[in-house]
């Protein structure tokens, strides 16, 4: 199949786009996130085709994106009032809900979950082919199972050239991590994966968030989680990762002491001078967050490389958005950290 480069700066794009989602086929689609890999969210067959082309487990599940809060009742039920004034708050952008899912969204859509998650993407040339196809799309990041996800067009063809029927290339994303993830069918509000909308903006609105466990530690893969997609190894390169912890000076003490040649160290730009001759990249800037979250993915697609033995990576801390970054780069080192402050 000759997969079509669409630009999102094209008139006919969304037009395009739209008619192929109606006829089953699989069109990856830009977002303020990452780059989503959709299909028609009620066409179980079509769905089951974003399965394939990424390699992922059945058991995990996808969100449905749609154009607007008042959409949400179509697909979703048992609506708390408080589901509303989220959406009021955050959409269009980064904030995905769990909701219980009406009998019309395909079981294959939700991993066979009785909750569906759903988002508004703030993109407005997505919006519109959401609009014009005149049906939910399901997407998950358009990256093959398990690897980083895809922040530009590049990013989604280097996956799946030849396997997708198009790609609406809408440039690079501006946040650069996935969305924020909130499960609204329990008691108390629970986080299931930090993004670009932070626990504070949540809890101002909420009162209320309980953190899942899943975004702060490994979970085993045979416990019982509530999005099975939880469990699953992500957004890893060929190679193991450790994330190097501690100030600036110790970390950087701590991996020249331990590189060897084919290590790679992944940085902050203020810290390349420190690591002279130990081929750093650098994937934003420290002083400011939103350029690493922004270029997170594309620094691990670009160490995705089997000919690199080890990558020692530092990581932003505190709270905001730097707590969706650490949850990236902690899954992708598969929370394997050192603690540079307490080596001797
Ligand atoms: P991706 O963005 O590629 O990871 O795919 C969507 C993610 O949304 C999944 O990995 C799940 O973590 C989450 N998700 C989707 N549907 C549900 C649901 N019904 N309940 C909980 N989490 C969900
Ligand atoms: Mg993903």
């Amino acid at each position: 199949m000759k997969t079509l480069r669409l630009s999102a700066l094209d008139a006919e794009t969304p037009f395009i786009a739209a008619e192929l989602i109606r006829r089953g086929e699989l069109v990856a689609i830009p977002t303020e996130t990452v780059y989503g890999l959709g299909a028609n969210g009620l066409d179980e067959t079509a769905v089951a085709k974003i399965f394939e082309a990424k390699g992922r487990p059945q058991d995990n599940p996808l969100i449905l994106h749609i154009c607007g809060s008042e959409q949400m009742a179509l697909f979703c039920h048992d609506i708390p009032e408080i589901a509303y004034t989220l959406a009021e708050t955050f959409w269009p952008g980064p904030l995905t809900m769990v909701l219980p899912a009406r009998d019309c969204v395909p079981r294959r859509t939700t991993g066979g979950l009785s909750t569906v998650a759903v988002r508004c993407p703030d993109n407005a040339v997505t919006r519109e082919i959401i609009r014009l196809a005149g049906v939910p799309i399901a997407a998950p990041s358009a990256n093959l199972s398990g690897k980083p996800s895809t922040t530009t067009a590049e990013h989604v063809l280097h996956d799946h050239d030849g396997k997708i029927a198009a790609v609406v290339d809408g440039g690079a994303c501006r946040v650069g991590v996935e969305s924020t993830i909130v499960d609204l069918t329990e008691d108390r509000p629970r986080l299931l994966r930090p993004g670009g909308i932070t626990p504070e903006q949540l809890t101002a609105v909420l009162g209320d968030l309980v953190i899942d466990k899943a975004v702060t530690a490994q979970i085993d893969k045979d416990a019982v989680v509530k999005a099975p997609g939880m469990k699953y190894r992500h957004y890893a390169p060929a190679e193991p990762v450790t994330i190097v912890s501690g100030s600036r000076e110790k970390a950087a003490a701590y991996i020249r002491r331990h590189f060897t040649p084919g290590d790679r160290v992944l940085c902050f730009e203020e810290e390349l001078p420190l690591y002279a001759g130990c081929n750093p990249l650098a994937y934003g800037r420290e002083a400011d967050v939103n350029t690493l979250s922004a270029g997170l993915f594309s620094a691990l697609r670009e160490l995705d490389d089997p000919k690199i033995h080890q990558v020692y990576a530092r990581c932003p801390v505190g709270g905001g958005v730097a707590y969706a970054v650490q949850n990236r780069l902690k899954k992708a080192a598969a929370f394997h950290i050192v603690d540079a402050e307490a080596e001797v």
